[in-house]
Formats: structure tokens, sequence, C-alpha cells
């Protein structure tokens, strides 16, 4: 059988080891002769599951005490609405910039709570997009923090460098780049991110945070709901209602075999050449095209498009043929989307590339 490789979004591919051990333990997980999903979130060896991803997360990405670890339910979404309502006091506002399609999905959402002070920064130079440096974007010196999104996920578009912005508290969506390559968790007020791209399956979000912003003297807005208040999920060790037990179980999953491959150092260089490969075989055709500015390119999801249109449809249909599948981009961009997390391996993209070059003789 041919091999197939999985280019999904989100949810997305995950690693074959990972699913094998999953597979493995599903009937029976740590000598229990029970699964992981049928037993108690108070149980001895559930919190210990818990506490050892908390422990594989603050090693990987290296996280300071001064930071609290929390999972939410809901995914990212939920969280549109949990910072503003957890960080902001009515007539409280903040910042946000506009840099694709999640981040206007959090405006959007941010405005059921304030009146946000948004920022535009993506710009078009010669049907080029890139993004405007953050030093020159105009902030509201009244807001309480700025959310951005650095890797918008549907456009392909990212903010690669750390954030710069001083005396500002900054909060960031990773969900579609968590672990994908190293960040300075110091330079962030709170991260969030869905784990159903990079970190595991679908239900869960991680929430890392700085404990002074979750415990202060400020005053709280009254209709928080408790299983979004973050002084309740970080006072409950993040159970203050059942977690998904199987998400979280996965999430350890993933860490663990993240660790073993050679942590984010080593998944980063490999993260690296596989965006570099892709983007030079985009860049070096006449057939495929990229309109992202190259310091701005995602190194998670990569889109394209055909220069010819009419052949989109065919290409995709040939690519799953040979085994490659769900490139189709995102409906708002259309084109073509390879979302390559850290568990697509090189492979996958080498196969990729090959195949758009026979596509582009075959084709043009
Ligand atoms: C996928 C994604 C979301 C939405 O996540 P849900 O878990 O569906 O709420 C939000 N932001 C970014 C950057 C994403 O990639």
């Amino acid at each position: 059988m041919k091999k197939i490789f999985n280019f999904s979004p989100g949810p997305a591919t995950l690693p074959y080891e990972v699913l094998k051990q999953a597979q493995d333990e599903l009937i029976n997980w740590n000598n229990l002769n029970f699964s992981v999903m049928e037993i108690s979130h108070r149980s001895n060896d559930f919190i210990n599951l818990l506490q050892n991803i908390k422990q594989d997360l603050r090693e990987l990405i290296n996280i300071p005490s001064q930071y609290d670890i929390l999972f939410c339910q809901g995914g990212a979404r939920t969280q549109f609405a949990a910072i503003p309502m957890n960080l902001l006091f009515y007539n409280e506002t903040a910042d946000y910039a506009n840099i694709g399609h999640w981040s206007l999905q959090a405006i959007k959402e941010a405005k059921k709570y304030c009146v946000p002070n948004i920022i535009n920064p993506v710009k078009k130079k010669n049907g080029i997009f890139y993004i405007k440096k953050m030093e020159d974007w105009i902030l509201n010196k009244n807001s309480k923090y700025i959310h951005y999104c650095p890797n918008e996920t549907i456009e392909g578009i990212a903010i690669n460098q750390e954030p710069t912005l001083e005396n500002k508290i900054i909060i960031a969506d990773l969900s579609s780049s968590i672990l994908a390559k190293e960040i300075d968790i110091k330079n962030y007020g709170l991260i969030y991110a869905s784990t159903q791209k990079n970190l595991g399956t679908s239900g869960l979000t991680l929430i890392i945070i700085r404990k002074d912003l979750i415990f202060n003297n400020r005053k709280k807005r009254q209709e928080i709901p408790s299983v979004l208040d973050y002084q309740i999920i970080s006072k409950y060790n993040s159970m203050f209602n059942t977690p998904p037990t199987f998400s979280l179980y996965l999430s350890g999953l993933i860490l663990k075999w993240l660790k073993k491959i050679g942590g984010i150092k080593y998944i980063s260089q490999i993260n690296k050449q596989k965006s570099t490969l892709l983007y030079s075989a985009i860049d070096n055709s006449n057939f495929y095209i990229n309109k992202i500015e190259p310091c701005n390119r995602s190194i998670t999801n990569i889109t394209f498009y055909l220069k010819d249109k009419k052949k989109e449809k065919i290409f995709l249909q040939k690519a799953q043929e040979n085994g490659l599948f769900y490139l189709k981009g995102h409906k708002v961009v259309g084109g073509i989307r390879a979302s390559i997390y850290n568990a697509m391996p090189i492979e996958g993209v080498k196969i990729l590339i090959d195949f758009m070059n026979d596509f582009e003789k075959n084709y043009v």
C-alpha cells in the first residue's frame, strides 16, 4: 500500500508511535486493566498524569515558576471570551491586532466585553502581504493587554520573531505554533493554544499565564462562569469540573514523544527544514505561487496557489490519489494549504514536493 500523509490543519496528523501506544494502552493503562477513560479524574493515577504533563511542559518550553499552567475546555475560541472576561473589568479596554481570520474571531468575541483598540498591521505591496513591525503598532496607552495571533493558521501568515513591546501584557494565540519552535515565555503575560494541532487531539486548551494576572487585588466581573474563571481553574488544579481525560492523556503522550526525539530545539530545526524545502519548491516554480513576504511566512501552515486557478481541483484530486490528503486551502482564502506540524515527517514534505514537480510537468 502507498504511504499516506495527512496535511490536515486540525485536528491534525499524530505521530504513529503515539497512536500505537494509545492503542496498546486502550484496554490496560498503567497496569490498571482499565483504559484511562474509565477512571476517576480524582484518582492518584490521573492526578499523576496531569502532574507529569505540567512537568514535561515546564521542561520542554522552559516555563518559569511564576507562571501557572491551566487546562480549560472549549478550545481556543472559548478563550476568545475567557481572556477579556478575566482580565478586563467593566469599561477597561485592550489592544487587538488583526492579522488574519483567527485574530478577527478573537476581536469579534472581545467586542462583547470591551471596545477594543484594533490594529491592522497586515499590508500589501506588489501583491505580497507583509506585517508591519510590532514596534510601529499604535497602541492605546490605557489598554490592559495586547492580543495577537503570531501564526494565522488559515492565511499561513506569521510573526516569527518574539514580541518586542515593553510594558504591555502580551497575550498570544499559539494554537497552530505551540511546540513548533522555541519561545521565551517571559515575553508573554498569557499564551494559549487548543490542543488539536500540535499538542494532541481536540477538547482542550492549554493556558500558560503569569500568576499575578490570576491572583491580584483587581476588581473582577461577577458574571464569569466558574469553569472559565482563571482563579477557580488554578485553585482546582484544572479539575473544577471533569476534564476531558482522554485528550489530556493523549497530550501527555505527545509531550513524552517530543522529549524523546529531542525536544523543541530538535523539532524546530526539522520544522525549519521542512518549511524551507516547501517554500523553495514553490518559489522556484513558475506554476505555484505564495503571496507572503518571506519573513512573515508560517513554518507550520504553508499556503500557496496554482497560477492557473482552474487546475486546483485536479491538483487536489491527483494529490489524494498519490496519498497526500487534506491539502485544500480554507474556504476564506482558497488555494492550497499544507499543514506541517511536528508530527509531519520530512519524508512527507519531500513526497509532496515530488508530487508538485510531477504535476507541474504534466499540467503546465
Ligand atoms: C484552530 C485555531 C483556533 C480555533 O480553535 P478551536 O479549538 O476550534 O476553538 C483558534 N486560533 C487559531 C490560531 C487556530 O489555529
